[in-house]
């Protein structure tokens, strides 16, 4: 891999502003795409973690001691070189990851919006003056940074799934200890580095590669840790918030999705098919907020079939550096077997391949951009998320119908929906139990929005002003004898 500057390109973790080599040994990280080795991270469990929560508690005092301005001049210089060296973190994350590398950069540049946005909403995490409830007496609310945080993150944005983590909680006042996924380490350590290089003090920002079990029991058990903040499946998001119940944590979990996407017979078909191909293909379906159950009124189904079907065929797969290439590989083989497993469950209860439909020519973990028509309630894709390159097409009647069926799911993610009539629009957009609504867009997640699910998607918000409050503990004081 050519990059700019190779000391992006770092096989060390970060423990509380010490650099531990992996030297040849640890975990290796594999390309996706090639099935090859790119570089190794070293292997570490408690101890170091425990290393790590104890830089953080010493640093996290001085920092929160700082102004909120001081603290956003720094982050603002992280947020300037994430996108000076946009290009060497895009190949970076192409090589661990496999999205193409346009789609990577796109993410570096979201990415680094958080760490933007947080740099600036730090200097607004305002409190309250209360009216008070006696006249000798006043009411002040203050909001105060939680302290340590510990932040599990997964592979499928590797660093933009950070930096909406650590950009409220260190803009706040907070320390972080990350881990990252095992699969993605890199585009994490070459955060650190630059966080490094912005001038963030030593130990507030770590990162601690190895043994998920062993430092997640860690992150959860020591009580110093106020705060976990996870994304990714809602199993092991389960077991952490059981794991977090001895020391009361404060947790904020951005868990999986089953994601709806609706198409009214007063939609704009060609706008759907357009939004459809986003929410649907993006990170090659392996998103939270992807959409796993595509509903098509009775009278559009035939006409938007044959669109899709269309557009999903102009998709182009293959390995994430080449030229022209929309879709990369699935993470690893366990997600190509997901895929197929849910592709041969639909077929085989009488759903009907559109276009695709299995593994792709080029073999590895590729699998053939596919549309499935004729999907129904009982099957697997109904219920799980594919995690994959795979549109089902589900089919309804009317609006109550609809939402039936949209909402018979233990999650609350994300959801979409495309239709004209405004009424209609209102309706549906209340009576979906999502905590995101996309209406007549593919595309919902941005910085200056709150971003969470409803039931089993999770608790809590990332980005927006509300993100920023999810770092901070509320105080109360009593002013008295006044
Ligand atoms: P995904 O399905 O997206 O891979 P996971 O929930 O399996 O999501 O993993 C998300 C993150 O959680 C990864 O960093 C992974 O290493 C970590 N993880 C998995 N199991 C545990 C565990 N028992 N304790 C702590 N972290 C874990």
């Amino acid at each position: 891999m050519q990059l700019k500057d190779p000391t992006l390109f770092r096989q060390a973790a970060l423990i509380g502003g010490e650099w531990h080599e992996a030297r040849g040994e640890g975990i290796a990280v594999t390309d996706p795409a090639t099935g090859g080795v790119i570089g190794h991270v070293p292997k570490l469990g408690a101890a170091e973690t425990r290393a790590a929560i104890a830089a953080a508690e010493v640093a996290q005092k001085g920092w929160a001691a700082r102004t909120a301005k001081e603290r956003g001049a720094i982050l603002r210089r992280w947020y300037e070189l994430m996108m000076a060296n946009q290009d060497d973190l895009g190949r970076i994350l192409t090589l661990e990851q496999g999205k193409p590398l346009a789609e990577a950069k796109g993410e570096i540049a979201y990415g680094a919006s958080f760490i933007e946005w947080f740099a600036e909403e730090g200097r607004r995490v305002y409190g309250d003056i209360v009216p008070g409830h006696q006249p000798d007496k006043r009411i002040l609310v203050m909001k105060q940074p939680i302290g340590v945080v510990a932040a599990i993150t997964p592979w499928n944005f590797p660093n933009a799934m950070i930096t909406r983590k650590a950009g409220p909680a260190l803009a706040s006042g907070c320390a972080m200890v990350l881990k990252p996924a095992a699969q993605t380490p890199f585009s994490a350590i070459a955060l650190a580095v630059l966080a490094e290089r912005a001038g963030l003090p030593k130990g507030l920002f770590s990162v601690v590669t190895g043994s998920a079990r062993e430092i997640g029991a860690e992150m959860t058990a020591n009580p110093v840790v106020r705060k976990l903040t996870f994304t990714g499946s809602t199993e092991v998001g389960a077991e952490l918030y059981r794991q977090s119940a001895p020391t009361i944590k404060k947790l904020g979990l951005e868990l999986g999705g089953n994601a709806p996407f609706i198409v009214f017979d007063d939609a704009d078909l060609d706008a759907a098919v357009e939004g459809a191909i986003i929410a649907k293909f993006r990170n090659n379906g392996q998103t939270c907020v992807c959409a796993n159950r595509l509903y098509v009124q009775e009278g559009v189904y035939e006409a938007f079939a044959e669109k899709l079907a269309g557009a999903v065929a102009k998709l182009k797969t293959g390995n994430g550096f080449q030229e022209g290439v929309t879709l990369g590989p699935l993470i690893d083989a366990a997600a190509l077997a997901k895929v197929e497993e849910h592709v041969a469950d639909a077929t085989g209860k009488g759903a009907r391949v559109v276009e695709g439909g299995k593994r792709h020519a080029l073999g590895g973990t590729f699998f053939e951009a596919t549309v499935i028509a004729d999907v129904t309630a009982e099957m697997a894709m109904a219920r799980e998320e594919t995690f994959g390159p795979v549109a089902p097409l589900f089919r309804f009647r009317d609006e109550a119908d609809v939402i039936r069926q949209a909402n018979d799911t233990e999650f609350g993610l994300a959801s979409y929906f495309y239709a004209k009539d405004l009424a209609r629009v209102f309706r549906v957009a209340e009576a979906l139990e999502y905590g995101m609504v996309g209406v007549n867009t593919g595309l919902i997640s941005t910085a200056e929005a709150p971003f969470g699910g409803m039931k089993s998607s999770g608790l809590g918000r990332e980005g927006s002003r509300y993100g920023i409050e999810e770092f901070t503990e509320i105080k109360y004081v009593c002013l008295g004898g006044i």
